[in-house]
């Protein structure tokens, strides 16, 4: 069973997300350095950065 969508769809879904009223723009600092992005939606609760990559899942305002 497939659970992750190809790259290039994640990343069309991401600039839906950031160009959107509801995206909740967010990283956490990791203890070894850089960051974890942890950008949320404000309509659904959702992390971002997992909810775009998993098949069967849809934006709530209908965007992708
Ligand atoms: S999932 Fe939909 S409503 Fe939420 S931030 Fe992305 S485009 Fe906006």
């Amino acid at each position: 069973m497939k659970l992750l969508i190809p790259p290039e769809t994640v990343q069309a879904r991401l600039a839906l997300c950031r160009a959107c009223p509801h995206f909740q723009a967010q990283s956490t600092p990791l203890p070894g350095g850089g960051t974890l992005p942890t950008a949320s939606c404000a309509r659904c609760g959702c992390f971002l950065h997992v909810k775009a990559r998993l098949f069967g899942q849809r934006c709530p305002e209908g965007k992708w």
